[in-house]
């Protein structure tokens, strides 16, 4: 498809002039947008944003993607809907000023032509290439002094929980939400209301807005619950068998398919036989929670996530990878929030690879020493800074009390007796010397014929080191330099807001790629304006 280049203008004017003299007051990034919009699209990346267009493209309006990328950034920065952004393209003259547009009285695009192109970014990856180009625009600008940064990258990598978009359910919604959904798919297909197909198909915990409600029970009572659950369960089995009659060729195929699939998820991870029902067939909410439990009807992809021991969200956690010496964001990712730090490490270091620089140094918290992105950089002589574990041992001697020689592969205890260790496995000191020692009670309180055990970490080398680490001066200001990723995920909850915008983890991936690029660019306008002095001194 052939666009026609977006080529906006560079001298201001007059009314330009006024409005960005207010700009640099508040809404600063209207303003650098403005000034540095034919750098950060220039000819090559709007080259790249056109071939999202190759494979198709008939029908839809022709706007320069350059123009609609502009859109989507200005669409993050104001936190608006696509709706909302589309009219400010012809209402707000910060906007029609940022895209050329100041005398225009139309908007920009349309809603469905701004959906279409998100959906082209995520597709091609092209919202990597967006946060890419912020950092070679950083490069560009001169703001920074290149030469005088390491030549290698020193990264921080860290995580902040994204609460889902979709609404958390517990399982009699969940269950019933589930269930609405295949009533309301087999009444389309069958040109019925939702009422009648859920009376047909035996289900009339349907028939008013609410499961409970409908059902009409004490949900505090225990009993009351199991009987209201075990109804509700057999109303679930007969629309099943309903169905099965009414619409055998449907159930295979989608959407009736997927809907159905849903809600054979929720009964399986929810669900499970009650061992007291008495004769058996009777149901119970499962005890535990499953693995991968869905809590969503809306966004099957969220998770239950923990924040701390003690204070757990639903959702996702966003991570990102932030460059030391400048502070940019490098690489971003999202995953649900059940799953490991150390799983985003291999993402972000992919994407981080793609910019062409050596990573030298890992800034990480505990969550991510795990990754084997860890034992790359170790194995290409980069360094990894983290906090060691701290070992614990209640009133006893902890494993810091013990000196480990890696050189050796030996353990000394605090009173004077060697062992030889192995990494990953545990070692015990001779049983027999252990039962005389004078320091036994402050050691260990195993069973007499047991010597004290101290385990072995697989990382045990990388332990030690960061042990040794910790324990200087130097090393603690190193391991200080982590608090600038704290700094910049605080930034993009402020940017990004702490509840997803999309459902699913690409979405919101797309999402966090902006939100960082925008953050970039304030990054950019700041040494810009910082660096001005010394410019105007020269
Ligand atoms: S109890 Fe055993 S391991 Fe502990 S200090 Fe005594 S000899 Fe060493």
């Amino acid at each position: 498809m052939a666009f026609e280049r977006w080529t906006p203008r560079q001298d201001h004017t007059k009314q330009e002039e006024l409005l960005l003299g207010r700009l640099r007051r508040t809404r600063k990034l209207f303003a650098f947008l403005r000034d540095h919009r034919q750098e950060l699209f220039d000819h090559a990346f709007q080259e790249e944003l056109e071939s999202m267009y190759r494979d198709t493209g008939a029908g839809q309006d022709p706007v320069p993607p350059a123009l609609l990328a502009m859109i989507v950034l200005l669409q993050s920065y104001l936190g608006v809907s696509d709706a909302e952004a589309v009219e400010l393209t012809v209402v707000d003259l910060r906007w029609q000023m940022v895209l050329d547009r100041l005398s225009a009285t139309t908007p920009a695009c349309g809603q469905g032509t701004l959906g279409d192109f998100r959906a082209r970014l995520i597709r091609t990856n092209m919202d990597r290439r967006l946060l890419e180009r912020t950092v070679e625009l950083a490069r560009q600008t001169k703001s920074f002094d290149w030469k005088k940064l390491p030549k290698n990258l020193r990264v921080a990598i860290d995580s902040s929980p994204l609460l889902g978009a979709g609404r958390v359910e517990d399982t009699i919604n969940l269950l019933g939400h589930a269930a609405r959904k295949v009533v309301e798919c087999a009444a389309d297909l069958l040109g019925w209301t939702s009422d009648r197909t859920a009376r047909e198909a035996g289900i009339p915990a349907l028939l008013e807005a609410s499961v409970k409600r409908a059902m009409d029970t004490e949900w505090s009572d225990p009993i009351a619950k199991v009987e209201a659950l075990n109804t509700l369960v057999r109303q679930l089995d007969s629309l099943d068998a309903w169905l099965r009659r009414k619409l055998p060729e449907e159930l295979g195929q989608p959407p009736l398919k997927g809907h159905l699939e849903t809600l054979v998820q929720i009964r399986t991870q929810d669900l499970e036989p009650d061992p007291d029902g008495g004769g058996g067939g009777g149901t119970r909410i499962r005890e535990g929670v499953a693995a991968e439990r869905r809590v969503s009807i809306e966004d099957p992809e969220m998770r239950h996530g923990r924040k701390s021991k003690s204070k757990r969200f639903n959702g996702y956690k966003r991570h990102i990878a932030t460059d030391l010496d400048t502070d940019l964001i490098l690489a971003c990712a999202v995953t649900p929030a059940n799953r490991p730090e150390e799983e985003a490490a291999p993402i972000l270091k992919a994407d981080l690879e793609r910019q062409g620089r050596r990573l030298a140094e890992l800034h990480v918290d505990r969550g991510y020493i795990a990754s084997p992105v860890v034992d790359d950089i170790l194995a290409d002589g980069g360094e990894v800074i983290c906090k060691p574990w701290v070992p614990r041992n209640g009133k006893l001697f902890t494993k810091a009390d013990f000196k480990i020689n890696m050189r050796d592969r030996t353990i000394t205890c605090p009173s004077g007796e060697v062992e030889h260790i192995d990494l990953g496995a545990d070692v015990e000191f001779d049983p027999q010397t252990c039962a005389r020692c004078r320091l036994r009670a402050k050691c260990t309180t195993a069973a007499s014929g047991n010597g004290r055990t101290i385990s072995i970490a697989d990382d045990e080398l990388l332990q030690h080191k960061l042990r040794k680490l910790m324990s200087t001066s130097r090393g603690r200001e190193r391991l200080r330099e982590r608090v600038a990723i704290e700094h910049r995920l605080a930034h993009l909850g402020r940017r990004q807001g702490t509840r997803a915008r999309y459902r699913s983890t690409r979405k919101n991936l797309f999402d966090v790629r902006r939100a960082a690029a925008l953050l970039n660019l304030e990054v950019i306008d700041r040494r810009i304006v910082e660096s001005l002095p010394f410019l105007s001194a020269a």
